[in-house]
């Protein structure tokens, strides 16, 4: 699976739509201080499911829209659609190419869709869980980052491990199911209850 394309429309410094196409192997993004590299980081987090402003540079999640210059006027709505090349069948049950796209307006209203298809964020985090990429990924490591691995605490450093060996789903599932074990608990104590009154 690799990171195929990435299509940006009124994201940050992007207020036009822009495209970029990847290949396999390593890609590298040039350019002077300023002209939005780090922007490019910052959408393919967004897409993936980023909730911390802070982590996307900004002080509101608005700031993720682009508020205009001398020149452009404000755009309404932010929009990223990320194409991975799923050729390898990383994401099992899914086909070759795999979109995931992210829509913000003004207004607040917001949605994600995979394959164009609306979805919810869990959707998004669910489809990356144990690949690497996605929210607790580690495929994007930020200026700063490796420092931060390095001094994380032994329980962070965990999670780390069990994102990259692939545990992380059945963790989840895992949690799901005690969940419902103890709801399931809870019901038959009150049925109890319900029981000894009625005798
Ligand atoms: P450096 O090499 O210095 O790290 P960079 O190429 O990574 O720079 P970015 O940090 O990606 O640059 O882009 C910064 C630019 O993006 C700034 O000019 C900033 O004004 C612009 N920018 C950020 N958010 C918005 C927004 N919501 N609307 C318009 N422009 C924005």
């Amino acid at each position: 699976m690799f990171l195929k394309k990435l299509h940006i429309t009124g994201f940050k410094s992007f207020a036009d739509p822009v495209s970029l196409e990847f290949s396999k192997g390593i890609s590298a993004i040039v350019g002077p201080n300023g002209s939005g590299k780090s922007n490019i980081t910052d959408a393919i987090k967004w897409v993936l499911g980023e909730q911390s402003i802070k982590s996307l540079r900004g002080k509101k999640m608005e700031d993720v829209i682009f508020s205009g210059t001398d020149k452009k006027s404000p755009t309404g709505y932010a929009e990223v659609v990320l194409v991975m090349d799923n050729g390898d069948g990383s994401l099992v049950d899914y086909p070759q190419e795999v979109s995931i796209s992210r829509k913000l307006y003004r207004s607040g209203d917001s949605d994600y869709a995979i394959n164009k298809k609306s979805c919810k964020l869990k959707d998004v985090h669910s489809i990356f869980m144990d690949t690497g990429l996605g929210k607790n990924g580690y495929s994007l490591i930020s200026q700063g980052g490796i420092e931060n691995i390095i001094a994380s605490s032994p329980g962070e450093l965990r999670s780390i491990f069990e994102e990259a060996v692939g545990i992380v789903s059945y963790k989840t599932k895992k949690n799901e199911a005690e969940k419902k074990l103890e709801q399931t608990q809870n019901h038959l104590d009150r049925l109890r209850d319900i029981m000894v009154e009625i005798e």
